[in-house]
C-alpha cells in the first residue's frame, strides 16, 4: 500500500534499524521505544489490523510468531522474557494502520493486566 508508513519502511524506502528479516516478515526497533528493548514486526504483506485477519491471511500472523524465537535471541530476551503487544484500532492507540507486533524486553515489573 503505497501510503502506508511500514510498507514503506519494508520496501527501504523510510529508512529503519533492521533487527531480522525473511521472505515473511521484517522487524526494525521502534523509534520511539517504550522499554529499554522495544522492537516492531511486520508482515511484508499490508494488514491493516487484527480485524482484518482472515481464514485467506492468517499465515501472516504464524510467520510473524515463528520468527519471534529468533528475533528474541538476537535481542539476547529469550532468557530474560518479553511481552508481545498488538495494538487494534483507535481505543487500543493504534497509529500505524499495518497490523504489527511490538516485542517489549528488559522491563522486570511482570505482568500489566
Ligand atoms: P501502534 O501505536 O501500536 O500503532 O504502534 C506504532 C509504532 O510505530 C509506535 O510504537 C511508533 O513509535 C512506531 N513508529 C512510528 N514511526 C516509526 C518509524 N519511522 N520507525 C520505527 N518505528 C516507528
Ligand atoms: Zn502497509
Amino acid at each position: 500500500m503505497t501510503d502506508c508508513l511500514f510498507c514503506k519502511i519494508i520496501a527501504g524506502e523510510i529508512p529503519s534499524t533492521k533487527v531480522f528479516e525473511n521472505d515473511k516478515v521484517y522487524a526494525f526497533r521502534d523509534i520511539a521505544p517504550q522499554a529499554p528493548t522495544h522492537i516492531v514486526v511486520v508482515p511484508r504483506t499490508h494488514i491493516a489490523c487484527a480485524n482484518d485477519i482472515t481464514p485467506e491471511n492468517s499465515k501472516a500472523v504464524s510467520d510473524i510468531f515463528e520468527a519471534i524465537p529468533a528475533i528474541a535471541k538476537e535481542a539476547g530476551l529469550e532468557k530474560s522474557g518479553y511481552r508481545i503487544v498488538n495494538n487494534c484500532g483507535a481505543d487500543a492507540g493504534q497509529t500505524v494502520m499495518h497490523l504489527h507486533f511490538h516485542i517489549l524486553g528488559g522491563t522486570t515489573g511482570g505482568k500489566m493486566y
